[in-house]
């Protein structure tokens, strides 16, 4: 087994003791649950794993991919071809890839209680959700977007096409990755997090870990780090992975932005009304605290991005979150995308392809769009990929579960999603924020 280019999240900061138990034996014993976790993720074709302790999920994904490919051979990844030639184009580019977000807690209605900084922030959006993410595990999501896959032939495209930092570096940007979900020292140690090859990493500038702050601190940390790269003098392409409201979600938020409760650790019991509770307050902090945090602290004026979530969530006690594989819950597939741009020509063509795409945006037009974004002709980009987030797709929504790369299986499992319903649980839309703990201000 490979476990030398395998990858880990280990939250930057340990401080409920339950984590620290589980890092601590994976400090001592790592190889044993690694061991077992991965014979669990060959067993159930590559998403088993999402039920396990979170730091142990990639890693155990990773060792086994990484065991695949050095058995088989790592496909060849082409060089790119196509010349950047567009005149206009923004300056800086950011895809901002938040975790475990689910569409229908983000609320861009004016004056909901549940996400009122964003809703606030809503006209500097243009809003393409609720939309379909690519897989419902974090690790295939992010594989998707940053291998620049094609919804017409994904195993051999994510095998085989250029990385998104072969395509921004060819195109004249800097190329910047920010990992908000891992510390410098685990990825030294055990390689990097999402399938990121040594190979990948060579066309990154400057990748950053986030090891000074705690785990409900990390995601307004990446914004420090984003407003200082943008601020840098050449055009940079950033990519970014945000801690987001990862389950158990009590740990990504500060104890006193409890304002929904009972919470899952208030209580003592994990039920599916204090889930909903803990997960309200894991989006309260880490979306609309910090969407407003990053629109007072960075210069966006010469930047184009698009957000998303790897993957929604699905709030079944003793169910997986997400990462399932057979008949997934439709909620894991759902997520918030929005792109953001200062440049009214811009936004007005992102306008026209939210509304064309309306009900069925996929997480399959975000390579598309940001290559043309980066300056690569239309025409180009047709030749490998279906429409982009400026027109509409012809596709139904669909999500991958389970493995994309032919590792495991020959064929894809797509699933089926109705963007059209309503999918919040009702104990979603009773919980009242207690006032008396909600602080009017962010970090
Ligand atoms: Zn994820």
């Amino acid at each position: 087994m490979a476990f030398g280019v395998t990858s880990i999240s280990i939250p930057p900061a340990v401080t409920g003791a339950r984590l620290s138990r589980w890092v601590g034996r994976m400090a001592w014993l790592p190889l044993l649950p690694i061991l077992i976790i991965a014979a669990v993720v060959y067993a159930k074709d590559g998403g088993g794993s999402s039920g396990l302790p979170k730091q142990f999920a990639p890693l155990a994904l990773s060792a086994m991919a990484a065991e695949r490919i050095v058995t088989q051979g790592a496909p060849e990844r082409r060089a790119v071809t196509w010349n950047a030639t567009a005149q206009v184009r923004p300056r800086n580019i950011v895809m901002m890839i938040d975790e475990s977000v689910r569409a229908d807690f983000v609320d861009l209605s004016p004056g909901n209680s549940y996400t009122p900084n964003i809703a606030a922030l809503a006209d500097r959006f243009v809003d393409f959700g609720p939309a379909v993410s690519g897989g419902d595990c974090s690790v295939y999501s992010n594989a998707i977007l940053r291998l620049t896959a094609s919804r017409r032939d994904l195993a051999h495209s994510v095998n085989t096409n250029p990385t998104i930092w072969q395509y921004a570096k060819k195109a004249g940007y800097r190329t910047v990755y920010i990992d908000a979900q891992s510390t410098a020292k685990a990825v030294v140690l055990l390689g990097s997090t999402n399938f990121m090859t040594v190979r990948e990493k060579r066309d990154i500038d400057k990748a950053y870990f986030i090891d000074d702050v705690q785990m409900d601190r990390a995601d307004f940390r990446l914004i420090d780090i984003l407003r200082g790269e943008l601020a840098g003098s050449r055009p940079v392409f950033i990519y970014a992975n945000k801690n987001g409201a990862h389950f158990p979600y009590d740990w990504s938020y500060p104890a006193s932005e409890a304002v929904y409760g009972p919470t899952v650790t208030s209580a003592g019991k994990d039920t599916v009304a204090t889930r909903l509770a803990s997960y309200r307050n894991a989006v309260r902090w880490s979306v609309d605290h910090f969407m407003k945090k990053l629109f007072e602290s960075a210069d966006l004026s010469n930047t184009a991005m698009i957000y998303t979530s790897d993957h929604g969530q699905a709030m079944k006690v003793g169910k997986s979150t997400h990462c399932t594989i057979y008949d997934p819950d439709p909620r894991v597939g759902l997520v918030p995308l929005m792109a953001y741009t200062a440049d009214p020509t811009l936004r007005a063509r992102f306008a026209i392809g939210a509304a064309a795409n309306r009900g069925k945006a996929s997480h399959f037009q975000i390579v598309p769009t940001v290559l043309e974004l980066m300056g690569y002709s239309p025409a180009d980009i047709a030749s490998e990929y279906d429409e982009s987030l400026f027109a509409a797709t012809s596709r139904p929504p669909q999500f991958t579960s389970g493995d994309i790369f032919g590792l495991f299986s020959d064929s894809v499992h797509w699933n089926s999603i109705d963007l059209s319903l309503h999918y919040l649980e009702p104990d979603a839309q009773r919980l009242q924020p207690n006032m008396a703990s909600a602080k009017a201000d962010g970090p």
